[in-house]
Parts: C-alpha cells; sequence; structure tokens
C-alpha cells in the first residue's frame, strides 16, 4: 500500500503535459512540441501554415535510451533579448530578440532530458540538455540523435551531397566540395552518405526552411543529414572511416550537458534566409580576442599559377601588385617550407612590412589523418610545435595562417580546429581553413576565425571547365544557403580570361564563362571579412581600368545585408551596407537575360554608379539616376552581373 502510494505521488509530481507550443515575439512562427506514443516530436507552422511536419526527437545514450517511452512533462517560457556586434559576419549590429520555452521529458517517472527551443520572428534553435540519472554520473556518449525534419508533401530540396570518407585528393574527405544541386523530390540519400548542412527546401508555393547548426566546438561532433526513402531527413554523426578512422563517431558529453544548436530558418520568401543571423545569435564568444582582429583584401599566387608560384620572386611580385591594388596581405600557399625556405620567409615578411603588407600564411593541418603531401606538415596538429610556430609567425608580423585538409567532423577534429584557434590567438593570428568543416557560429565563438572554405571553391575553376561552364549557377545557390550561415572562403573574383600564368587565350587553362562584372559582383555577394582574390599582376594592364579600381576599394566587412531578389541557382540580387554606402549587387545563371525592377528608396542618394554587361558580356561604368520612385531598371545577362553604388 506504501508502495502504490508513492508511485502515485510520483504520477502526481510529473503530471503528463499535451502539446505545448511557443511562438517567435510577432506570433508567425511557431512551434509545437508534443510526445506521440512515446516519441517527443515537433512541429513548425508560419501563419499557420505547415512547412515542418510533426518530426522526431530525441537522443540514445549510454546512460539511457530517449528516443522512446518519454514523457512531457513538464514546460516553461521565457523572452530571451541579446545585442551584440560580431565585425566579422553580415551585420555589425544585431538585435536578437525570442522566446525560449523549456520543455522537460521524463522516462520512467524521472526527468532525464530537457529540449530548449528558442523562436524568434524567422528562427527556431533547439538543442538538447542531458541531466545526470544520479549523483554519480557526470559523463554520457550519445549513440545516436532521432531528431528528424519532415517535410510536407511537394517540398523540393537544395543540397549539397556529404562526400565519401577518405576520398578524393589525398584521401582528404569530406571538405564540403561537391556542388548544391536541386531536387525536385526528396526521399535519395545523396551518394550514400546523406547531405551537408546547410541545407535549403521550399515547400511547394508555402515557404522556404533553411536547415542548419550551430555552437559545435570541442564538446561535440559536426553533424550532416541523412536522407530517407520517405523524404524525411534525420541527424547523422561523423563517419565512422573518415579521419583514416580515428577518433570516435558518438560524441561524448559532460552530463548535465548540452548537444549543439539544430537550427530552422522560415520565410514566405528567402527574405530571412539571406538575411538571418541565428547562427550567431545563439552562442557566446569562447575568449576575449588579445587583439583589434581586422578585415582585410589580398591576394595569391596559387589560384592562377599553382604550386609552383611558391617561390621567392614570385611572391615579391604578388606583395607589390597587393600594394599597388592597395590591399593588405599577400596569402603564401602550400610548399613554401621547401620552395623559399624559413630563411626568405622572414625576409619576404620584412619586405612586405616594407610596403605596408601582411603575410597569411598556409600549414597543412596533419597529423596522421590523410595523405595530402603539401608541407609543412606536422606542425598544426602538435601543440609545442604549434605554439612555436605561431611565436615564429608572431615576430614576422605575419596576419594570419591558413590550414588545410581536415577532412572529418568527428569531436576530435572539433577539438583541432578550436586548439588551432585558441593557440593563434594568443599569438594574434586569424585562422583561414581550408579542406574543411562548415563553419559553426565559429566567428563569435572564436573571434580570430575569420573564414572557411566549405564550398566547391575557386580553384575548382581552375582545375575543371565544367565547373566555369556552371560557376553563375552554383554562384546563384551561396547567398541563400552555403554563405547565410558562415563567412564563406571562395578566392575568386579573377579578372583573368583564362587559368593560366599568363592570362594566354592561346594556351590550355579553363575558361571563365562569366562576365567582369560578375566577378565584381561575387565580391560583394559573397561575405567573407578575409579576401584573397583570383587577381593577378598582370591584370593591372589586361583587365579594364573600372574593374581593378572596383576591386581596390570593395569593402569586406559590412554594416548590414538586404536581399532584394533571387531563386538559388538562378540569380541572386543582395545590397550591402558598408558605413552609409549601399553596393547592391546582382549575378544571372539563366539563359535569358534578367530583366528586373529594384525598388532603391533604401539607398541615401538618387545618383548611383552602375556597373553592367552587354548581352555580348561587356562591362562598363557609369553614372546614373534613380527615377522619381527611387526605382532602377537593371538587365543581367547570361553570366553577367550588376553592381550598384
Ligand atoms: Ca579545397
Amino acid at each position: 500500500m506504501k508502495k502504490l502510494l508513492l508511485v502515485l505521488l510520483a504520477l502526481v509530481a510529473l503530471p503528463v503535459l499535451r502539446a505545448q507550443s511557443v511562438s517567435g515575439p510577432d506570433g508567425r512562427l511557431a512551434v509545437t512540441v508534443s510526445v506521440n506514443g512515446g516519441v517527443p516530436t515537433y512541429q513548425i507552422t508560419y501563419d499557420g501554415v505547415v512547412l515542418l511536419e510533426p518530426s522526431p526527437l530525441g537522443l540514445k545514450t549510454d546512460i539511457g535510451n530517449y528516443m522512446e517511452g518519454m514523457e512531457l512533462t513538464s514546460s516553461a517560457q521565457s523572452p530571451v533579448e541579446d545585442s551584440y556586434s560580431v565585425p566579422t559576419i553580415k551585420s555589425s549590429a544585431v538585435h536578437y530578440k525570442a522566446n525560449k520555452g523549456v520543455f522537460t521529458f521524463s522516462k520512467g517517472g524521472k526527468a532525464v532530458m530537457e529540449i530548449i527551443f528558442q523562436v524568434s520572428n524567422n528562427d527556431v534553435a533547439f538543442r538538447y540538455q542531458v541531466l545526470s540519472i544520479n549523483r554519480d554520473t557526470k559523463v554520457a556518449r550519445v549513440w545516436e540523435e532521432a531528431t528528424g525534419y519532415v517535410f510536407p508533401e511537394g517540398t523540393r530540396g537544395f543540397l549539397s551531397t556529404q562526400m565519401a570518407p577518405m576520398s578524393g585528393f589525398a584521401r582528404t574527405t569530406p571538405s564540403y566540395e561537391t556542388p548544391y544541386v536541386e531536387y525536385d523530390k526528396l526521399g535519395a540519400n545523396g551518394d550514400g552518405h546523406g547531405y551537408v548542412f546547410p541545407a535549403l527546401f521550399r515547400v511547394a508555393d508555402k515557404g522556404w526552411v533553411l536547415v542548419s547548426e550551430t555552437g559545435v566546438n570541442s564538446n561535440y561532433c559536426g553533424s550532416r543529414l541523412l536522407g530517407k526513402a520517405d523524404g524525411s531527413y534525420v541527424i547523422g554523426y561523423p563517419m565512422e572511416e573518415s579521419y583514416n578512422g580515428n577518433g570516435t563517431v558518438a560524441p561524448g558529453i559532460t552530463v548535465p550537458g548540452f548537444t549543439p544548436w539544430r537550427t530552422v530558418t522560415v520565410g514566405r520568401d528567402l527574405k530571412p534566409i539571406a538575411e538571418t543571423t541565428v547562427t550567431w545569435d545563439v552562442v557566446e564568444p569562447l575568449y576575449e580576442p588579445s587583439i583589434a582582429y581586422e578585415g582585410s583584401k589580398g591576394s595569391w599566387s596559387w589560384i592562377i599559377k599553382g604550386d609552383g608560384s611558391t617561390v621567392y620572386p614570385v611572391q615579391l611580385q604578388y606583395i607589390d601588385f597587393t600594394a599597388a591594388m592597395g590591399w593588405q596581405t599577400v596569402l603564401v600557399d602550400a610548399l613554401w617550407d621547401t620552395q623559399i625556405g624559413r630563411e626568405n620567409m622572414e625576409k619576404l615578411a620584412a619586405y612586405a612590412k616594407e610596403k605596408g603588407v601582411r603575410l597569411f600564411v598556409w600549414y597543412n593541418s596533419n597529423g596522421y589523418w590523410n595523405d595530402a603531401p603539401q608541407g609543412p606538415r606536422g606542425i598544426m596538429n602538435n601543440i609545442i610545435a604549434r605554439r612555436k610556430e605561431m611565436a615564429w609567425l608572431r615576430d614576422l608580423g605575419v596576419k594570419g595562417i591558413k590550414v588545410d585538409f581536415f577532412g572529418s567532423d568527428k569531436q576530435v577534429t572539433m577539438q583541432l580546429y578550436e586548439e588551432i584557434l585558441a593557440d593563434a590567438n594568443d599569438f594574434g593570428l586569424q585562422c583561414v581553413f581550408h579542406g574543411c568543416t562548415l563553419p559553426r557560429g565559429w566567428e563569435r565563438m572564436y573571434p580570430n576565425f575569420a573564414s572557411a572554405e566549405a564550398v566547391l571553391a575557386s580553384e575548382n575553376l581552375n582545375f575543371s571547365q565544367h565547373r566555369c561552364d556552371t560557376e553563375a549557377q552554383q554562384a546563384a545557390m551561396h547567398p541563400f544557403i552555403r554563405n547565410t550561415v558562415a563567412a564563406m572562403d571562395f578566392g575568386g573574383s579573377t579578372l583573368n580570361k583564362v587559368y593560366n600564368v599568363n592570362n594566354d587565350l592561346s594556351r590550355r587553362g579553363s575558361r571563365r564563362r562569366t562576365s567582369d562584372v560578375f566577378a565584381l559582383a561575387t565580391a560583394v555577394l559573397f561575405q567573407s571579412p578575409v579576401q584573397h582574390f583570383a587577381m593577378s599582376p598582370e591584370n593591372l594592364t589586361d583587365a579594364p581600368a573600372w574593374a581593378v579600381d572596383f576591386m581596390k576599394d570593395v569593402p569586406t566587412l559590412w554594416d548590414e545585408v538586404r536581399f532584394l531578389d533571387g531563386y538559388p541557382g538562378k540569380y541572386a540580387i543582395l545590397a550591402r551596407r558598408s558605413g552609409d554606402k549601399w553596393y547592391i549587387a546582382g549575378i544571372n545563371a539563366q539563359e535569358e537575360p534578367l530583366e528586373v525592377k529594384l525598388d532603391l528608396s533604401f539607398m541615401g542618394s538618387s545618383a548611383v554608379t552602375v556597373y553592367a554587361d552587354d548581352d555580348a558580356l561587356q562591362g562598363s561604368c557609369k553614372q546614373q539616376n534613380l527615377k522619381k520612385d527611387r526605382s532602377l531598371k537593371v538587365r543581367i545577362p547570361c553570366n553577367g552581373g550588376v553592381v550598384i553604388m
């Protein structure tokens, strides 16, 4: 009888709740959390329209299976507000306002897991907290995550496939270097390994949904999306074989402890997708910057001239070129350790300093996880060698490092990224990563994190004519997908006609299909606080003066972004503000010329400078006045661009 009473009391203590909702501040976006046959679920609506159908939630850990037999036993709501400034992201001043709902789930009458939702006007962020099951339990392994995404019938996907582990160049994959493809129906699983974040979906004619994750650091792994035959997706952890099998797939956490944030951004159009800051809204700086890190522009010889150009005389030319452009940096890419040598690197750094230029210096992340042969190797993976090297770089006045060839999303790799960043901050160095994972909130978490590749970047235009032929189509994806959640080091905006040493059309090399104005437009569309453009010294004489002059002045730090028009893979028009100056940039990948009337009433002046292409992709720059209603009609031919200042 006493026992029964205790059981009854326990049941009274944990009343089982029905579906609970939390809405954004303006009431249009709502998340409903519920339990369906013991499985926690969430549903997302916007203006009452279902954009995500009831989708599973839950974790399977070594201290308990929280994917089934669960009860929702309490929920609490509170407002969240934060103002912050991160100079290296798309908006310099962000005001974040959301409603937070904390949902407690119990199993066997005991609270074991919380799911925390933060809902702003167009973004949902949620994460799990695994609770202690008793006083002695301090750690857990997370074997599996049930988090799913069930889209309504008729949803299309814009997805980049997860690369097979230990494949590609020198077994360096996965490295987020596959194209984004529009799928008119869901239900596949990429090449068998799912898809990378971020992923964009168009829910019939009802709205857009961008799915990603943020706040991933050494406390967890990076995740991917696994596609199921029914068209839904579920969170997948890293691939066992990646990183040459080193490191675990299932992350380890302390308990009580959190998973990273899953994010879902929604809108009737692409405006909230292109303008979202959710990636940074829900994370915190993990350390103080040791110096004030700046944005910068620079050049790099490797992108056009290849491995053979990482030699002393060519780097001198690029220092002169960067100085002539009024830029700040030269990136000395792979193989400098053997082709230039440390003594000459010191001379280069000294020469650069005379010219008002600073160096970014390349490193291999390896290590013992892939076969990438380029040196220097064996430095960035080891704390003793790394810190000694970084002290040398600081003494040389080097501005930052570019570390390449990571190829894993495992927790052990996330720890390596974090340790490189934290050490580099001690020596006042900015970090750019290549051959890497998607940065997940890192601009705010690590103030010296500058940018990352994690995209089918400009090197592929050099490697392949097909990539040149589809350059505009891919470029029209990034503002709405990859680049909207993190800085993207594309390394582009070339003014060469052909990818070879002397820009010589009579010789071999991929032919650029896009126009010079397109190159200028991508310098604005592709956001990265540190840019190394694919321009070369020859462009001072072989490219149009108006294009070179534009590239001298284009900002790399922005205060604000506005979506004006676009469709992923077809065309993209954004406005970015730097101080009181607006730059409107558009590109078109469609066969037919794009004609749009832009409402530019937000610009301070009606006298504008317009860079535009004729139908033969011949660019020009002219002064124009906006119409009385402050509008401007633009025409962008296929593979062309427009920039309005
Ligand atoms: Ca790469």
